[in-house]
């Protein structure tokens, strides 16, 4: 099936490198587990959002945009990467963010402070039941005062967004192809779904069998089997693609969520000192260092034991290591 990606604005660094974690490796016996290096798409716009944001502000700039709104928790790395593109384009951005700020900003909110960035928090509870509102009445509020504002929704997971992880997907391919690597399996955290489903579509309509299986950050299966349905329904509408994805398809691997969004186990904090110790890569504690402890329970427990090969995408997220630093040493 072709494809012809949209318009996009060049903002990652791209290809990211994939490495083999040889050491983590030897634990597994006849597994050989490789790490798609997307904490390496820059460096204030490292990990998975800028890829899909270069097709977003693509078209903000060209629906000639001055100001970029979106939204996430205090830490967002979403917000984080969406505030220093819009610098770099000489843009503004204003922040939603659900929490409180603090007394001083630290990782991502300390960098969104830096490039300048209007942070308004809200509380859970707006956030939870009318954060889309919120946005889209500071946008009518910026257009009153003569701004022309676009709004990304919550982690750029959008049908257009999803561009990203497909073009994402068709890289993957090609670098395994080059290197004659064949991997059984991707896996990836979820936390708003758009990187799984850009992953899942590129997998349809590059024709792929590679299994890609999403560990959640939050909510539930559930709740992800529909949001990331919803992503491809939207994607499929919007942009005419016919594929033949169905529910049974989305494999969402539950059961690693912990104390929560954002909140880390002592065995969180155990794997991600592992990982850095054993292969000099930082894992961050609210995506990739949940999807990680998942990912190895579930190889401890068998469960890919008829794979020989297994890409972990490293989606970023370092930024949210330093607010939670004291829970390490
Ligand atoms: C946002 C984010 C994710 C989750 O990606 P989604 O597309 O929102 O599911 C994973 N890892 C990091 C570091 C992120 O910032």
């Amino acid at each position: 099936m072709p494809i012809q990606f949209p318009r996009l604005i060049r903002l990652a660094n791209l290809p990211t490198p994939i490495m083999p974690m040889k050491r983590l490796s030897q634990k597994f016996d006849g597994i050989d587990l490789y790490i798609k290096r997307d904490d390496l798409t820059g460096c204030a716009l490292s990990g998975n959002k800028i890829r899909k944001l270069e097709f977003i502000v693509a078209d903000a700039v060209e629906s000639g945009a001055d100001t970029l709104i979106t939204c996430g928790g205090i830490q967002s790395n979403h917000a984080r990467a969406t505030a220093v593109v819009a610098a770099q384009l000489g843009l503004k951005s204003v922040l939603v963010l659900r929490g409180q700020e603090g007394n001083v900003a630290d990782g991502n909110l300390f960098l969104d402070e830096l490039v300048g960035a209007e942070i308004r928090t809200i509380t859970e509870e707006a956030y939870r039941t009318r954060v889309d509102e919120i946005m889209s009445e500071i946008a009518d509020e910026l257009r009153t005062a003569g701004r022309k504002p676009y709004v990304i929704p919550e982690g750029a997971s959008n049908a257009l967004g999803t561009f990203g992880y497909i073009k994402a997907m068709q890289e993957i391919i090609e670098q395994a192809q080059q290197s004659k690597l064949a991997f059984n399996a991707i896996v990836c955290p979820v936390g708003s779904g758009g990187t799984y489903a850009g992953l899942l579509l590129g997998k349809f309509i590059f024709n792929e069998k590679i299994d890609i299986f999403g560990f959640n950050v939050c909510d539930n299966k559930a709740y992800f089997v529909k949001r990331i349905m919803g992503i491809i329904d939207n994607f499929k509408s919007r942009f005419g693609l016919s594929s033949m994805i169905r529910e049974e398809d989305i494999r969402i691997i539950d059961g690693y969520v912990g104390k929560g969004y954002a909140l880390s186990r002592q065995e969180e904090i155990d794997t991600i000192k592992a990982v850095a110790q054993s292969e000099g890569i930082i894992l961050d504690p609210v995506y990739t260092g949940k999807a990680m402890v998942g990912l190895l329970d579930q190889l401890a427990h068998g469960r890919f034991r008829n794979m020989k090969s297994i890409l972990f995408l490293h989606s970023g997220g370092i930024f949210g290591l330093y607010p939670q630093k004291g829970l390490f040493f």
